[in-house]
This record gives C-alpha cells, structure tokens and sequence, in this order.
C-alpha cells in the first residue's frame, strides 16, 4: 500500500445512500481537484498508448469521473464505457507529479456504476459463482483445478483448442490456464525451518494461486524453510477481495478482508507471534496491504486491518532483509523480469525481486524497454476486455521477445497466467516463472552438487 493510500481520508469508503454521493462528497472531490491536467501520465497508459485517445487516458477519465459526479453526463454510456477499459494498472500514480491518487478514483467510480445499474440474471449468476461460491473456498478451486488437470492430461484441451469451439469469453478463460497441479500441500501443519531456526512466519497462500499454481507456493515455502524460517499457514484465510474490487464490489471485498484479519490473528493467538504475512501475488498482496484503507471508516476493524496490513510483505520484500543463504546453484539462463502492476505501482516494490534474481549465479538479467508496462491481465480485464487486453499484450510480448531472453518472470498470477497464453500464442518456448522458482532450483542445484 502506497503512503499516500494509508492516509486517505476515511468518508470515501463510507458506504453512501445513492449511487452518487461517494463522487460527490468533499473527500473524493478533493482527490479529483488534485489533477493539475498536466498529462505527464499519459505516455505511463497502456488504453492511451492502444487508443490514443483522451478519453482512454488517465487525465481524461479523471476529467470524466468529474463530469458524472456533477451530473454533467449520465453515469451509463460514454462514462462507463471509458472506466470498463481502465486494466487499473496504476502506472498513472507512479507517473503523476502532483502525487494524484488514481486508484482511489477509479475504486470510485467503479463502485458507483455498479451501484447504478441492476446487472441482468446471468451476470448476477456469473458473479455470485465466481466471487461468492469459488473464490473464498480454495477447496472447490481446487477441485476444478484438479477436474481441468483431468481434460488437459486426456488430450481434451488439445482438441478443444484446435477445433476453436468455445465461445467468448470461454475461449478466453481456457487459453488462460496453465499446466495445473498434480498434487496440493496439506496446510494443516507448518513447514519447519531447515537447520537454524530464525523466526516463524504466516504464509498466504492465496485463492487462484493456490489451485492454478501451487507449484510456485511450494517454492515459496521451500525458499522461506531454507532462509531458516517456519512457516504457518492459518486454514481459515480466504481470498484477499482483489477480484471483488475490480468488480466494484466493495462491501463483499470488505467482507472478505474482515475474515482474513481475523483468520490471522485468532492463529497467532495460538501459534505465538509471526514475523510477516508474506505472499507471493502482486495483485493479492496490494490487496492486504490496502486492508487499513478499506476499513478505515469500520469502528470494529479499523486498528486490526491497520495492524494487519503493517505486517504484509511479498516474498522479495522479505527476502530482501532475511536472504541468510544466497542462492548458490549455477543458473546460465537470459531471464527479463515483467513487473507486476500491483507490485511495482501499488505497493512500490521494484527493486528488490530484480536484486534476488542478481544474486543466482550465472542468470543474467535483461531489463525490458518499458518494464512498467501492464501486460493486459489486470484481474479479470482479459475476460471482459478481451480485445484490448490482447493488444496491450502483443507490446509486452514484442518487448520481451527483444530482449532475447528465454525466461520472463512474472509475480502475480494474472500476470503468470496472461504471460503463458502470449507464449502460446506466439508458438515461442519462454518459459514463464515465478522469482522464488529460479531460487529454489538455485538452492537446489547447489545441494545436489
Ligand atoms: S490505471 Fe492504467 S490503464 Fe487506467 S488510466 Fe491509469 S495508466 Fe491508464
Ligand atoms: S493525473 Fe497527474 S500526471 Fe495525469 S494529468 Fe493529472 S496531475 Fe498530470
């Protein structure tokens, strides 16, 4: 969570009478007044770099976001259109002088159209699946990973792929997935740390992550256990609500977040305290850390959520200040790094993933031209806005595919997700990887020698 986000003022996330009064209140005012139009972010936009348009700029949507909160323009139609194609990236914030807080202004926005609108019946239907009957249980993700993992091994999806069958946006979800999981960690115990032990930590393993590439959170726990620590994993954690606020869902988002403040500290009652939260998803852990922020204004959750987000750190944010053995295993790998959004413009953690890959011996590190540059994933963006997550995926590709490497390393699941379909779609052999995955055959190369 950026500074600026933790000392938002609390009446924007009050919960409003009319779909309306969020975007007119003096507090997002304020936030909207801090745009100077100077359009320094519009060259950091991908939707501005794909349309070239004003409209799909950063300036131009805060300037619409005005426009409907004075009733200058109607809600529906061109405003909704224009805040639909927002990926949400935040690259606008990092680019912005005047320290605008755009991702506060685009929360709002979203929560108002949704408020404003009564999705149809299978909307509602696919939402309340998706964001109340999958995501918060990561047993039932699990299951459908495993029946995936059952059409991938039987040649199922070779044949679907090719016969192209699908419909929109189905095609798009399945040219999503991975190779899924053959097996899943039992959670109910902690992995001890492997010789000196240092402290004990609580890991969140995530939703989607957990199900779709559980391999990455084995990696995670490997590398945590070899650097001496103890890794606990509270069962009753659930999704972190990231989905759910990209969806303009904000008081499910809030329900979710409750939970998992309170799944932690009721398992460090019992286990005794633990150093950091650690997880490995850009997107997820911008999410926790923004806990303090979306509970601000609840009186029963205020100081819990800020105690809870105080103690979120991605992996390479730990990492950084507890690596006590560095990895020794000879890579010799052209790797790039594709920053996650959430990671590098939300929470400002860029460099330290890039310092952990300099420390594996033999992997040489190749920066992309435009590193700050979203992928088109973006949550569910490449679902619902297929076409244009499709063209802001073609740069990054182009942008890796310059830089010769054989590897790009991804540390968000969307991202990880996005990465592989542009590979397949461009018949390229990258390989895609998450940070801690290159560590750990590091570690365990040089334990094999
Ligand atoms: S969040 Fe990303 S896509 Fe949206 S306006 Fe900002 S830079 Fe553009
Ligand atoms: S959002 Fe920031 S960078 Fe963009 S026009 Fe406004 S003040 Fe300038």
């Amino acid at each position: 969570m950026s500074e600026a986000h933790a000392s938002a003022p609390a009446s924007v996330t009050l919960q409003p009478a009319s779909p309306l009064d969020e975007l007119r209140s003096p507090a997002f005012q304020r936030l909207l007044q801090q745009c100077i139009h100077c359009g320094l972010c519009l060259q950091a936009c991908p939707t501005y770099s794909v349309f070239g348009s004003e409209a799909d700029s950063p300036r131009g949507r805060i300037a619409l976001v005005s426009a409907a909160s004075t009733g200058r323009i109607e809600l529906n139609g061109v405003f909704r259109e224009h805040i639909d194609l927002c990926l949400g990236c935040r690259a606008c914030e990092t680019a912005c002088p005047s320290g605008v807080q755009y991702g506060l202004i685009l929360e709002g926005a979203q929560t108002t159209l949704q408020r404003a609108r009564i999705p149809g019946r299978l909307e509602r239907f696919i939402r309340w699946l998706a964001l109340r009957q999958f995501l918060p249980h990561t047993n039932r993700l699990r299951l459908m990973a495993r029946l995936l993992r059952v059409y991938q091994r039987l040649g199922l999806q070779r044949l679907v792929r090719s016969l192209g069958i699908l419909p929109s946006p189905l095609r798009v979800m399945e040219g999503l997935l991975p190779p899924l999981p053959a097996s899943y960690r039992d959670y109910r115990q902690p992995a001890p740390a492997v010789g000196q032990k240092r402290g004990q930590v609580a890991f969140f393993y995530g939703c989607v992550q957990e199900a779709f590439l559980a391999s990455i959170n084995e990696a995670t726990i490997r590398v945590l256990q070899r650097n001496g620590y103890e890794v606990h994993f509270p069962l009753d954690q659930t999704c972190c609500g990231a989905a759910s606020l990209h969806l303009g869902e904000t008081d499910g988002a809030h329900a979710l977040a409750r939970r998992n403040i309170d799944a932690f500290e009721r398992y460090e009652a019992e286990h005794g305290a633990f150093l950091a939260i650690i997880n490995n998803a850009g997107g997820c852990g911008a999410a926790l850390k923004e806990y303090a922020r979306e509970l601000a204004a609840d009186p029963d959750y205020a100081e819990k959520a800020a105690r809870f987000s105080a103690r979120v750190l991605d992996i390479s944010e730990f990492l950084a200040g507890h690596l006590h053995h560095p990895p020794q295993g000879v890579l010799r790998r052209r790797v790039t790094y594709a920053d996650s959004c959430h990671l590098r413009h939300a929470q400002k953690v860029v460099r330290q993933p890039r310092d952990l890959l300099r420390l594996i011996p033999g992997l040489e590190l190749v920066e992309l031209e435009r590193p700050d540059r979203c992928c088109g994933s973006a949550g569910v963006y490449n679902i619902l806005q297929p076409q244009t997550a499709q063209a802001v995926l073609a740069e990054k590709m182009a942008d890796i595919a310059r830089t010769g490497a054989g590897v790009v390393v991804a540390t968000n699941t969307g991202c990880h997700f996005q990465l592989l379909s542009g590979a397949r779609q461009s018949a390229s052999p990258l390989q895609v990887v998450h940070l801690v995955e290159l560590l750990d055959e590091s570690y365990r190369l040089a334990e094999e020698q």
